[in-house]
């Protein structure tokens, strides 16, 4: 039997473990997980008898099989009808977010946007950008950008400009302007799992065919003979799957990639319901510590006369955002080009991109199809739509471009 290590039991490390069983059911699979709970960020935490993640964790997809395929291992409610709204300290008011045509009447510059708004789109300036806000002022104008995207969006990555962001093809909450209907994600799936525990039997129906080694770091790793060191002893596997970052697995040759980190907090009100119906997260455009809070029992609908919220504080304390920036990127692709055959690299981390829940799953049904028809594409298994992972790294090694390239300013082609 072949031997298949899975490197963290997050999210992807689950996902690929229950992949690889359904799909591959003859390979022998180990996860191994330095924490002492599979999951990561997505395992369901208790506070004064409230379930919680840190961060909110809604399960968000345009492909139904996606959504069907995790609705038939844990149950989830769908919560379509789920709002966000950003704080906007100068007009000291909420609007909803991405940000809604119907708001821009409520906002005292009214004229002075619509009328960038419209110089926007006559200049196409979104289609010319070179980086992040280039494209945005070229969406929506200046007036706009700055109330609702450049604090927030500097804040968030922990920049001193969104002109350091070059890498923009990636848009989480999707258009630039919002119409129709205020529901953020009306155009897709959105869900969370029914159960209190949240995901949490999702990691352990997915694991129950591969050995789980909890508590478990590894303390040397060697790519190229396929190997890794853990309790004190190499062991060899014919495929290494890793979730964790590349720069780690593959001994910094390249430098170290950036990420930012979140501080968690929670506090408990006692009121019922803190936010208006239907408003999931409010988000922090300014000067304030906080990205996001998040009211959970709006995901949970867990019942209690008091209500729990989550308070994001960007940090630098650990790694769960990779930064949109081409030369750190092309670091990670550097790290991808020099795997072996059979090394793979995937989840947030191991892809080195800002990519959710459904894009994990996505990974792990492609990766787990592609060993069954006899081989592996690519370290980076495409996610969802995107074809960043195949285009990048392809055109890298056709160009002969390494990082330090385009560190030193080389565009590819
Ligand atoms: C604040 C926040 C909110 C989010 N909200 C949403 C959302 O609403 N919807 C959505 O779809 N997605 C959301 N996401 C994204 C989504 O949760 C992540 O994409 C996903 O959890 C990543 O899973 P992963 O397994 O790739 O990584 P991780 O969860 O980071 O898992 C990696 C695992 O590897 C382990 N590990 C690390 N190093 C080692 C080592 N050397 N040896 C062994 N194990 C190791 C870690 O302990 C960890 O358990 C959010 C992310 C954040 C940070």
């Amino acid at each position: 039997m072949k031997k298949a290590l899975i490197i963290g039991g997050g999210m992807s490390g689950c996902a690929v473990a229950h992949q690889m069983a359904l799909v591959n059911p003859d390979w022998d699979i180990t996860v191994i997980e330095r924490g002492s709970f599979l999951g990561g960020g997505v395992k369901t935490r208790w506070r004064g008898g409230h379930p919680f993640t840190f961060g909110p964790r809604h399960f968000l997809t345009p492909l139904p099989e996606l959504y069907e395929y995790l609705n038939s291992v844990i149950p989830m409610r769908r919560c379509q009808e789920h709002e966000f709204i950003t704080y906007i300290e100068p007009d000291q008011n909420y609007y909803s977010y991405p940000i809604h045509a119907d708001d821009i009447s409520r906002m005292p510059e009214e004229g002075q946007i619509r009328q960038e708004m419209a110089e926007a789109l006559q200049m196409q300036g979104a289609a010319n950008a070179k980086n992040f806000e280039e494209y945005w002022t070229g969406s929506v104008g200046k007036t706009l950008y700055s109330k609702f995207v450049d604090g927030y969006s500097r804040k968030m990555w922990q920049l001193e400009s969104n002109k350091m962001i070059d890498e923009f093809s990636w848009s989480p909450k999707g258009v630039t302007i919002k119409e129709g209907p205020r529901a953020t994600w009306d155009t897709a799936i959105s869900a969370y799992p029914i159960a209190a525990n949240g995901y949490d039997d999702y990691f352990d129906i997915a694991t129950q065919d591969a050995t789980v080694l909890l508590n478990t770091d590894i303390t040397d790793f060697d790519m190229d003979n396929k190997r890794v060191r853990f309790n004190g002893e190499w062991q060899h596997f014919d495929m290494i799957i890793s979730t964790i970052s590349p720069d780690t697995i593959m001994n910094n040759v390249h430098g170290e990639l950036p990420y930012v980190g979140r501080e968690f907090m929670t506090i408990i009100l006692p009121t019922e319901f803190a936010f208006p119906e239907n408003v999931y997260f409010v988000y922090y455009a300014g000067n304030e510590p906080y990205t996001r809070i998040v009211e959970y029992k709006k995901l949970t609908q867990h019942k209690s006369d008091s209500t729990l919220l989550g308070i994001e504080i960007p940090s630098d304390k650990n790694k769960l955002y990779p930064l949109p920036i081409q030369s750190e990127i092309a670091r990670a692709y550097q790290y991808f080009s020099d795997m072996p055959e059979g090394v793979i690299s995937m989840g947030r981390m191991g892809s080195y991109k800002y990519i959710d829940i459904d894009d994990i799953i996505f990974q792990a049904m492609e990766l787990a199809k592609q060993i069954k028809e006899g081989g592996v594409a690519h370290p980076v298994p495409v996610y969802g739509s995107d074809q960043l992972a195949l285009n990048l790294l392809s055109k890298m090694i056709a160009q002969g471009t390494t990082v330090q390239d385009i560190e030193a300013g080389v565009k590819l082609k």
